[in-house]
């Protein structure tokens, strides 16, 4: 009786696995991405706003400089301009010949009486033509004294026509003892020659009274110049530096240049650079000028910059090392999912294949065979199945033992996979010692030549076999092929190849069977 074969019809396919691991991967870099570009927005975001509060401080720090100028140069100027106004006073009266005549004590009086009304002046004094002393406006001045070694005295002899308010460098006086600046003017007769100077000083501590309301901290220095750039008063009050000339200095030349406004350059008793507002005082050769160093113009800013800063760091800090894990973790799972695909892969190979020979199974049999039976029915192309069965194996097997067994099981799958060697033909081990080859595309002449080829090679091997016909390793092949055969569906197609194998047994074993092919026309039916 032809065993019966049943070609199973599975219909679930094997487990289909669409690579999505990229995904995963395309979304970790798209995060990471999305992070890095999260981050640089946020620090360009915060270095504009960095920027615009630099600009700011410099602003800010420029408009008080500046209304500090405005506000402490007003001051001076119209303090000097009452000291000019006594000096001038003096002048006047000393014109008039009615004062001229009157007595001493009564021409003290005229002459000095508004002396009194400037605030800081120490006292006034008038010299002759000779450099003495011949009248002051307190009791104190002393009478008679040589001031013609003066630098005011000295200025008027070597400048006659000086008409004008003159300025001298800070110096202790001799008459109070006191660090003063003296202004004077020139006294002339009514003929216009020389009759001596009139000389009003300014105490040094009532200027550094006036500079020290100023936060010079916060501000800057504040400095006042004197002609050909003496500096007459600084705050913070440094003793060396009154007195000295800064006209040489860049930053002072370019100071005068300008007469007032606000630049940026070398600082003009020190190092590094500075930030000068400054504006000259009314017609008196007298600039005000405040410096401020970078330093003092950022301390704030930097003061935020480094807090915006710290903060910054620390969130740019929190977003890596979130996106760190996050990525980790993300990476684990694409791992996960790749072990996963992999072990699915693994048994989906293993679900089809036979362990011991590495052969396509049965299931994996059943299922090319229907899909071999389609195509052929398709493209009406003809399909052959070649069924090999190892004769009287039992008996190998009680005689050399199953292990034996086995390994000439393997002997039989490579000989037959030799034997159908294209890509297209499909060797399975369907049973114990039974094997199946599909020859898509082969005829019922073809296949028995690669049965022929099969039998003849497992023969070939000479394998010991005391307990089979021939004494050697053998097999029986049944082939059956359509359209000779007139199998309408894979199944049938199965069956005929059996009944030949079993024809094949019958005969004698270690043969070739073809299926008897029908008589009438076949078709195939699908
Ligand atoms: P016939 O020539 O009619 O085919 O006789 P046979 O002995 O080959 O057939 P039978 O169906 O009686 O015995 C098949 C034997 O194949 C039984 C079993 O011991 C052996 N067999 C089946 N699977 C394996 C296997 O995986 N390894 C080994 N060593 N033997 C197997
Ligand atoms: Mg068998
Ligand atoms: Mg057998």
């Amino acid at each position: 009786m032809p065993r019966r074969f049943e070609v199973a019809h599975n219909e679930t396919s094997p487990p289909g696995h669409r690579d999505r691991s990229w995904l995963g991967s395309s979304l970790t870099r798209w995060f990471v991405l999305g992070n890095f570009l999260a981050v640089a927005g946020l620090i360009g975001v915060a270095a504009l706003l960095l920027w615009q509060m630099r600009t700011d401080a410099e602003r800010r720090s420029e408009a008080n400089a500046n209304s500090l100028v405005q506000v402490l140069g007003r001051d001076i100027a119209r303090n000097v301009e009452l000291y000019d106004l006594s000096l001038q006073a003096v002048i006047e009266g000393f014109g008039r010949t009615d004062v001229a005549q009157a007595s001493p004590e009564l021409r003290q009086m005229i002459l000095f009486d508004r002396a009194a009304s400037a605030p800081g002046f120490a006292f006034l004094l008038l010299v002759d033509s000779h450099g003495a002393i011949v009248s002051g406006s307190n009791a104190s001045v002393p009478m008679g004294l040589d001031r013609s070694e003066t630098e005011y005295f000295r200025h008027f002899i070597a400048h006659p026509d000086d008409a004008d308010l003159h300025i001298s460098p800070p110096a202790v006086s001799q008459v109070s003892g006191q660090r003063m600046i003296m202004l004077s003017r020139r006294l002339s007769n009514s003929d216009g020659s020389f009759a001596g100077v009139v000389v009003g000083g300014i105490k040094i501590d009532y200027l550094r009274s006036l500079f020290a309301s100023v936060d010079a901290e916060r501000a800057g220095t504040v400095t006042l110049y004197g002609p050909e750039g003496l500096v007459l008063m600084r705050e913070p009050y440094n003793q060396s530096a009154i007195g000295t000339s800064v006209a040489d200095t860049p930053s002072y030349r370019r100071m005068t240049a300008m007469r007032d406004g606000s630049f940026t350059g070398p600082a003009m008793l020190g190092e590094d650079e500075r930030r000068f507002t400054f504006a000259r005082l009314g017609l008196e050769p007298l600039t005000l000028s405040i410096a401020v160093a970078p330093s003092v113009i950022y301390a704030e800013w930097w003061h935020r910059a480094l807090g915006l800063g710290m903060v910054l760091l620390g969130l740019c800090g929190v977003t890596a090392g979130l996106t760190w894990l996050l990525r980790r973790e993300l990476g684990r799972r694409e791992q996960a999912e790749a072990e996963l695909l992999a072990a699915n892969a693994r048994l989906a190979t293993q679900a089809t294949t036979d362990a011991l020979t590495g052969l396509g199974n049965r299931w994996h049999f059943d299922e090319v065979l229907r899909q071999e039976w389609d195509r052929a029915a398709r493209c009406r192309r003809p399909l052959s199945l070649i069924l090999v069965d190892a004769d009287c194996f039992k008996g190998f097997n009680d005689t050399y033992g199953h292990p034996r067994g086995d390994e000439a099981l393997r002997l039989i799958a490579g000989s037959i996979r030799a034997a159908a060697n294209r890509a297209s033909d499909m060797v399975c081990r369907i049973g114990g010692e039974e094997f199946a080859v599909i020859l898509p595309e082969i005829d019922m002449a073809g296949s028995e030549l690669v049965a022929e080829r099969i039998r003849a090679a497992v023969m070939g091997w000479a394998m010991p076999h005391t307990a089979g016909p021939h004494a050697v390793l053998t097999v029986s092949c049944g082939v059956a092929s359509v359209p000779e055969v007139s199998a309408h569906k894979a199944a049938a197609l199965v069956a005929e190849a059996d009944a030949a194998l079993y024809a094949a047994k019958n005969a004698g074993r270690n043969r070739v069977r073809a299926a008897e092919p029908s008589k009438a026309a076949l078709r195939l039916v699908s």
